[in-house]
């Protein structure tokens, strides 16, 4: 992976711990400058990009069981007017995700795991306060204002891609995208606005907490890795003190756990599955294939650049930056919430004496100081031509982040008045020969402003 110069650190901003405050806490969506269409875009998007990559189990029973218990909390006030989606997913770990504006996702192993019909609720519940809450899109508005109040805002009102545009800031749907993992303090929103979303539905709202504090349990007694579910969504403290404190304030009522031979009877159509397919996780990189250039053009004019490249790759202009990238989707990956490039390519200018050999050097020993993992394959570069300029073009190795292969760079330097311009071409070395007339091309095309 290479990792972009031109993006910028995000900072996770931590609520402070939850107040046991008697009255109930008034829980609204934080501070937002995507509109709720945005949300419900955003989603749309990430849903396609995600089910490329998770198995969704087309089974009716199971998907009319668990639309039954969401169309209970769905009803409620607390949902908001999302258009929602319940889906399940075949994966034994337990978790649950939601997407900005309404798609949700429960894995099998979650299914497996409740005790009860309300502790699925539960999650649902919780799932759903996130969406309603706005958390995803909030996450980013607070990490990333300034950008976008700077650059994207306007841009953002424009059509295009979403993800694309959010791809720019650095926010991909990685590990610990800002989209997908919330700080402690929307964690203990979603579970208070789920626990009365729950309780207007007539589920018992203890049962989310217990379910939570079950899995915080086994996560103790076993010593193995954290459940998914609770390292997407940290414990905001003492989860079931929180939600019996909130229960207090609510009317008593005769809540239920739910139908019991339900629930048994689709733990049994779990385990009749197929088995799942092999950890597909969508947060390490997908399939490089689904990256392939396809063989159209499209032309790339700004930066003081114009370049022809794929047309099914996007191009990612940063902020403030004299570099674009141009890449596919599925060749940005999440590192801890940038995006790193495993599949495309990376076009900008930077300073230089005039002495090509030394600009070079210069700027290649830069990039293998930020990317601990590059060893060059051919020593020194090879003298090379672009379009009359002297250009040299060197090879790396490096660690690739799509599974089981090394990756491929490619990185070319040029010439020019304005300073050296460079080319670095990304490849996974299974992608490095499709890839590369399309590289070539790309090569050939380029032009920069004098
Ligand atoms: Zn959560």
């Amino acid at each position: 992976m290479i990792r972009r110069t031109g993006t910028l650190g995000l900072t996770l901003l931590m609520a402070a711990g939850m107040a046991m405050a008697q009255k109930p806490k008034n829980i609204k969506p934080g501070w937002n400058l995507f509109s709720l269409e945005q949300d419900i875009q955003l989603g749309k998007e990430s849903a396609a990009q995600i089910e490329k990559q998770v198995q969704v189990i087309n089974n009716g029973d199971l998907n009319a069981y668990v639309n039954r218990i969401a169309s209970r909390l769905t009803a409620q006030p607390e949902a908001g007017k999302f258009p929602y989606t319940f889906k399940v997913v075949n994966d034994p770990s337990i978790n649950a995700f939601a997407l900005p504006g309404g798609p949700a996702y429960l894995h099998t192993g979650l299914i497996s795991a409740a005790e009860n019909e309300a502790q699925i609720a539960g999650v649902l519940a919780h799932e759903i306060a996130h969406v309603s809450l706005r958390h995803g899109t909030a996450q980013v508005t607070k990490g990333q204002a300034l950008q976008m109040i700077a650059g994207l805002g306007g841009a953002m009102l424009g059509g295009g891609s979403m993800l694309g545009q959010l791809a720019q800031l650095g926010v991909g749907l990685g590990a610990n995208s800002l989209l997908l993992k919330f700080s402690r303090g929307a964690e203990s929103d979603a579970d208070l606005l789920g626990a009365r979303m729950m309780a207007k539905a007539g589920y018992d709202p203890i049962e989310m907490a217990r379910f939570f504090q079950k899995l915080e349990e086994q996560e103790k007694a076993s010593g193995r890795s954290t459940p998914q579910f609770l390292s997407d969504h940290p414990s905001p403290g003492n989860r079931v003190k929180a939600v019996s404190a909130e229960v207090q304030m609510m009317p008593k009522n005769n809540y239920s756990r739910g139908d019991e031979a339900d629930l048994r009877r689709m733990q049994g159509v779990v385990k009749g599955l197929p088995a799942p397919p092999k950890q597909t996780n969508f947060r390490q990189a997908g399939d490089p294939t689904t990256g392939r250039p396809n063989g159209q053009f499209k032309q790339f004019q700004g930066n003081g650049l114009s370049v022809a490249h794929p047309a099914n790759w996007e191009v990612f202009q940063s902020q403030g930056a004299s570099e674009v990238t141009i890449a596919p989707q599925a060749g940005l990956v999440d590192n801890n919430g940038n995006a790193d490039i495993a599949y495309g390519t990376i076009i900008g200018i930077t300073s230089a004496t005039g002495n090509l050999d030394k600009d070079t050097q210069t700027y290649i020993q830069q990039m293998m100081q930020q990317n601990k993992d590059m060893k060059p394959a051919n020593q020194g570069g090879q003298r090379v031509t672009v379009s009359g300029a002297p250009a040299v073009l060197n090879l790396f190795y490096n660690k690739s982040a799509f599974a089981n292969q090394r990756e491929v760079d490619a990185v070319l330097t040029i010439e020019h008045p304005k300073g050296l311009v460079y080319m670095i071409m990304i490849s996974p070395e299974s992608e490095y020969q499709a890839a590369q007339p399309s590289f070539e091309r790309m090569i050939q095309s380029l032009q920069v402003g004098r």
